[in-house]
């Protein structure tokens, strides 16, 4: 079988719901996430299977909840490089460090992950129109797709939103929006507009498939690790999805029995000018609190309050994990400390979890002992707003470069 997919369950009041119809949330309110026959699929299927197939995130086609092979809309996704960092390392002072580096992936950013697998649910569920708000990587990567798919796209994003994201939709040919507000402002804007015009709204987690591709990024962490799990994961966590689905996706192979041992401790890193799930988890909190005037130059992680906040720290209390929020200061500083030491041009989402790390090693919730995996979630060049350069413009004919400083 393609996929082993059964149903889908809520998280909050137990209610199961069909796969093969078209639904957002629980009539109660909640996302729902996907469930698969694991124990059919236990006896079913082999790592060794995976050996032959393509280095893509469809590699794991039996736990993503497409049916028809023939519904796949690809730009060979997934796969993406587990980078060893050891000069990084031996500066933090933990045994092995790794990133996962999503920035070489269509559009740029991990987003490709689930834009891959929910336009090609949406697909299979004859969705012909998608809409919804966006920090500016997800609607670049789900008009992308949808484009792909011969699907049209509406998205709705903060005028403040990385341009080039901007660009990317426009050139999607996406039916582009901008809003004077947050993604807060612009998801009312388009719960709106779906109600006038019909159209499937796409929102974080009130699409229920989009967890399933980003939960790919825990499949492969652990493959590529030959399924021996890092102690410490950090995630950049704005909506949280790929925190949820990373965890999802470990709980999953630990039922397969493809794994063992204790999870790897989860950290949802926050940057302190948005950072509800941080102050949720500070004060043993199980939901997260609308974070008044939100502001931070990592603009994948400025979401204010969001719907699966209660997955997000489960995911984290469950692992023993913990929530930490950086200065965005610190972050600009990784970001430019990570390109000149290891040559990797990370986004100042990813440069967060980076700051995190070398705050938690400092603190010793990190132990030297650790192999900690740290999620870079888009390309650096993507965001030149934040790049702070000073260059001096040469004369043909009068100057030379001068020699190295500092
Ligand atoms: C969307 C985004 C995030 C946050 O992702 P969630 O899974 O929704 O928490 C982090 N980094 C980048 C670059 C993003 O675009
Ligand atoms: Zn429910």
């Amino acid at each position: 079988m393609f996929s082993y997919v059964s149903h889908l369950e809520c998280p909050k009041c137990g209610l199961t719901h069909p796969v093969d119809q078209q639904i957002n949330l629980c009539t109660c309110g909640s996302p729902l996430l996907v469930r698969y026959h694991l124990n059919d699929l236990k006896k079913a299927w082999q790592k060794s299977s995976l050996t032959t197939r393509p280095a893509t995130l469809w590699r794991y086609h039996e736990l993503l909840p497409v049916v028809d092979e023939a519904n796949i809309v690809t730009l060979g996704e997934g796969m993406t490089p587990l980078l060893p960092t050891t000069r990084l390392a031996r500066e933090l002072g933990v045994r092995e460090m790794y990133v996962k580096d999503e920035g070489i992936i269509p559009t740029g950013s991990f987003k490709a992950r689930g834009a891959a697998v929910g336009v090609s649910k949406a697909k299979e569920l004859g969705i012909t129109d998608i809409a919804m708000p966006t920090n500016g990587n997800a609607g670049a990567a789900w008009s992308t797709y949808a484009a792909r798919a011969g699907m049209r796209s509406t998205i709705v994003m903060p005028k403040a939103a990385p341009f080039l994201t901007r660009g990317e939709c426009a050139m999607a040919g996406a039916n582009l929006y901008l809003v004077n507000g947050l993604i807060s402002d612009a998801g009312k804007i388009v719960g709106r507009a779906v109600q006038k015009h019909g159209w499937f709204d796409a929102s974080t987690l009130k699409e229920p498939y989009r967890i399933e591709g980003k939960k790919t990024m825990g499949l492969e962490i652990a493959e590529q690790l030959g399924w021996k799990l890092p102690d410490v994961i950090l995630y950049p966590t704005g909506g949280g999805v790929g925190i949820i689905g990373i965890y999802k996706a470990l709980r999953e192979l630990q039922e397969l029995g493809w794994v063992e041992g204790p999870l790897p401790r989860l950290v949802a890193v926050q940057s302190k000018g948005c950072a509800p799930i941080v102050r949720a988890w500070q004060e043993g909190k199980r939901e997260s609190v609308f974070w008044e005037h939100s502001e931070t130059v990592a603009f994948g992680i400025n979401v204010p309050k969001a719907l699966g906040d209660f997955l997000v720290l489960e995911a984290v209390y469950e692992t023993d994990g913990c929530a930490i929020a950086v200065d965005d200061r610190d972050i600009i500083m990784e970001q430019k400390h990570l390109a000149s030491t290891e040559g990797l041009f990370i986004c100042p989402e990813g440069a967060a979890t980076v700051a995190a790390a070398r705050e938690l090693r400092k603190i010793g919730w990190i132990k030297e002992s650790d192999t900690i995996v740290v999620l870079n979630t888009g390309i650096g060049i993507k965001y030149p707003e934040t790049i702070d350069m000073h260059v001096k413009t040469l004369q043909p004919d009068s100057d030379l470069p001068e020699t190295y400083i500092g």
